[in-house]
């Protein structure tokens, strides 16, 4: 079947008034950045409330379904085979047509479902679905009709074309990116920090990234592995800038001056003021992590408390109360999985104290920073000042 068309069906709620217009604009420009880089020409267009992509010629089906499958905002994909009209009877074999190639196997049930766009058509929408239910009951004899519950809901739209339909591939959900702000994702070489992301933009909202590393006690090849989890990622975010931070000597420093159980507390402390550093410098209205409460010594109710304190914009922690292999399922899905499990080392795991506390009292925490005090602020400010930034495209 050659669909000419995809009817794009997308969430309602939240979208009264002013809001709809941004909302579809949104949507329209993640949906041309989707297929920009695939096989075919499309136009993207918005008619009496309704967004389609019309296909120009020949274009790769299953790449198009995959790209829109990725864009936030979307809920359902229509493909669409659309006919002139030349005339009640031409339309009538026209879907006859269709539902024989889309259903060879005809023991099913259908129901009719026309819309007239165009109000000058010379049938109502009541006459359409009679007329053209009968035409197929005429041409299959096996096929019934269901108004209740059909399995197959044949829509018919009249407008300066006509539109039929009848399946819809399901989208991922959320907002549009672009639609709620933007945010710095603290994103690690684990499982748990692109899903974190990945959670958030579906929410419409786009992201950053800061990467710590600390070479030469972690490689260049952990470095890639951040940047193609960044690249996974923004296939449904969109490009994202990352922040590589050298966080070696601010390591080192806390390592030479804190007591060694409280180093992961403290290192974690100093990540998220570096990373709201960079958010607040480029207007981002919040930070996002991957932990998730009690997954390791650094993510009890306390430890996230002592990592809190430092932060003044609010910190988004998606997958806070998920277990660890509802995470999994979600990086599987978002394909980061397999990327997010090769073995390469963390700046973290370097230095980690072997009984590390896991119920840090913040102003103990507190007052072991007060031994950085003579060079910390230097350190800050060369991490912040030899930042690498690379902007990461899917
Ligand atoms: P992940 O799977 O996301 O690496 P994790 O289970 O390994 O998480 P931690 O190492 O305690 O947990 O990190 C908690 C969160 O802190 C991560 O989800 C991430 O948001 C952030 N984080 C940890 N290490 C780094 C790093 N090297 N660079 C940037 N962010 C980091
Ligand atoms: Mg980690």
């Amino acid at each position: 079947m050659m669909f000419q068309a995809f009817l794009i069906k997308y969430g309602e709620i939240g979208l009264k008034g002013k809001n709809r217009y941004m909302f579809e604009d949104a949507l329209m420009r993640q949906i041309r950045f989707s297929l920009k880089d695939v096989e075919g020409t499309f136009h993207v267009h918005k008619a009496q409330a309704r967004i389609f992509v019309e296909c120009e010629g020949y274009y790769d089906y299953d790449e198009t379904v995959e790209a829109l499958k990725r864009v936030f905002g979307i809920v359902g994909i229509c493909p669409v085979v659309h006919v002139e009209d030349k005339g009640f009877d031409e339309l009538k074999k026209e879907v006859v047509e269709y539902m024989d190639k889309m259903y060879p196997d005809k023991n099913t049930t259908f129901k009719v479902e026309a819309r007239r766009g165009k109000k000058s058509y010379p049938k109502t929408s009541m006459e359409i679905n009679c007329d053209l239910g009968e035409a197929i009951l005429e041409a299959f004899p096996e096929i019934r009709v269901d108004v209740h519950k059909p399995q197959i809901m044949l829509n018919i739209e009249v407008r300066d074309l006509i539109y039929i339909y009848s399946e819809i591939i399901p989208g991922p959900g959320g907002m549009p990116v672009g639609t709620n702000g933007k945010a710095m994702l603290l994103l690690s070489g684990g499982i748990d920090s692109p899903v974190a992301g990945y959670m958030i933009s579906k929410r419409g909202v786009e992201l950053e990234a800061t990467y710590f590393h600390a070479p030469p006690y972690t490689s260049e090849r952990a470095k890639q592995k951040v940047i193609d989890l960044a690249k996974l990622v923004s296939k449904y975010a969109g490009p994202i800038k990352v922040n590589v931070v050298n966080f070696t000597d601010i390591q080192l420093y806390i390592y030479e001056k804190c007591p060694h159980e409280e180093l992961t507390i403290i290192m974690r402390r100093y990540m998220m003021r570096i990373a709201e550093h960079f958010a607040k410098e480029s207007g981002c209205l919040g930070l996002i992590t991957g932990e998730s409460i009690g997954q390791v010594a650094s993510q009890t109710m306390q430890s996230l408390a002592a990592t809190n304190d430092v932060c003044t914009l609010p910190v988004y922690r998606p997958v806070i109360g998920f277990d660890k292999q509802e995470i999994i399922e979600i990086s599987q899905k978002i394909n980061t999985f397999e990327t997010s499990i090769l073995p390469f080392e963390d700046c973290c795991t370097i230095f980690v104290a072997k009984h590390p506390v896991t119920k840090p009292n913040i102003n103990i925490i507190r007052r072991s920073e007060e031994n950085l005090a003579e060079k910390i602020d230097e350190l800050m400010a060369e991490a912040i000042n030899s930042v690498e930034t690379i902007l990461v495209k899917p």
